[in-house]
């Protein structure tokens, strides 16, 4: 048996995207920027994606830009807003993504701007208050970079409530929605969102292809210069089937957004029920009350030999998730993520993430096969 548990890291591509992609190769290969009926052909599938993501997150089209990833689109945002929009200070969270603590740390290190970070609570929540506290002390012209659904404990900001606090002391508000695009509602005009990435692999669309929201309001320059794709604003010959398929991935998770979070939250219960009743001295990591992704549990197990060798026992089991540790210098240590929650480092934790491919005798036999590994 072959179990994917590991859908945060990456997604199965749905079959319909596969065909439409394949068609698209087939058919569709004139470069985007020709002006005959082969490149004619190639743009409108562009736009008409362009069109399908703008619908999505409730943006106009002239706001929506295709990049080869979230890491692209992220990378550009902070850089970007830094060099072109005044922008001093950038005030974020310990638990975002590699790619904007990287970012974040480049961007510091070259003295670009002052990076400030938040303190989150045990379970992953960013302080809102201080937040707003942050943001009232100084004038500073500011960018707020926090994310919708963080990737490794699952726990969810309340995006609104950020971007109105932006809003009311005149900050920039980029938010990483990778993890939750197509999964959970995103409206940039009603949470007052001024940037935001998404990646069409997460979402069952395929990798390599990601977008950037750019509201209107803030213009940046480009942060890939060369050719005058993307009105401009990303050089590069664009990837036009990858950019279908991002769209027609979209477009059907969109769709069933609700059922298909039905799914995950069932799938993702019934883990934690079996795992709790069969296994002892379990502890679940970030938030459990509603404020929680369905398709993401961050399980933290006791310390033990055994623990130690849950990830690669499982593997072995055909069942593939993901652990929450980062190998320093040959040493295990928990991600950053953990860290910033103060997880206590002895304890084991393995991240298993769900989509609506996974069934409940998958997860009956995951349980079954960790319990002989303990
Ligand atoms: N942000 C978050 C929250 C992610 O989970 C990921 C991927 O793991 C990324 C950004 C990077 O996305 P991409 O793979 O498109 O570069």
């Amino acid at each position: 048996m072959q179990i994917y548990l590991d859908n945060a890291s990456t997604t199965p591509m749905l079959p319909e995207v596969i065909q439409l992609m394949t068609e698209v190769m087939h058919e569709s290969y004139g470069n985007p920027s020709s002006i005959h009926r082969h490149g004619r052909k190639a743009k409108s599938i562009i736009e008409n994606a362009r069109k399908t993501v703008a619908k999505v997150i409730n943006a106009s089209l002239g706001e929506v830009f295709f990049t080869s990833s979230a890491t692209e689109a992220n990378n550009m945002v902070l850089k970007n807003a830094v060099q072109d929009l005044g922008v001093l200070r950038i005030i974020s969270s310990p638990t975002e993504h590699h790619c904007i603590l990287h970012t974040l740390d480049y961007l510091s290190l070259h003295k670009k701007c002052i990076v400030q970070y938040l303190n989150v609570d045990k379970d992953g929540t960013i302080d809102y208050s201080q937040l707003e506290e942050l943001l009232g002390d100084s004038s500073t012209k500011t960018l707020v970079s926090v994310m919708h659904g963080n990737n490794e404990i699952g726990t969810m900001s309340d995006i609104t409530k950020i971007g109105e606090i932006c809003k009311k002391h005149d900050a920039l508000y980029h938010c990483d929605a990778v993890q939750t695009i197509g999964k959970y509602p995103v409206d940039v005009q009603l949470s007052h969102i001024s940037f935001l990435s998404g990646s069409a692999h997460k979402f069952h669309g395929p990798k390599g292809i990601g977008f950037v929201f750019i509201s209107n309001n803030n213009i940046i320059s480009p942060y890939i210069h060369g050719g005058a794709q993307e009105r401009n604003m990303r050089a590069g010959t664009e990837n036009v089937a990858g950019i279908a398929g991002l769209a027609k991935a979209l477009e059907i998770v969109s769709q069933n957004m609700e059922s298909n979070r039905d799914k995950t939250n069932t799938i993702r219960a019934l883990f934690i029920n079996k795992l709790t009743s069969e296994i002892p001295d379990i502890v679940l990591n970030g938030r459990q009350d509603n404020h929680f992704m369905s398709h993401v549990l961050s399980v933290s197990f006791p310390p033990g030999p055994k623990a130690d060798m849950l990830v690669m026992n499982l593997d072995i089991a055909g069942i593939s998730a993901s652990s929450g540790s980062a190998c320093s210098a040959g040493i295990e240590e928990d991600s950053h993520v953990l860290v910033a929650i103060g997880h206590p480092s002895e304890r084991k934790t393995i991240r298993f993430s769900f989509s609506t491919f996974n069934t409940e005798e998958e997860i009956t036999y995951t349980i079954q096969k960790l319990k002989t590994m303990m």
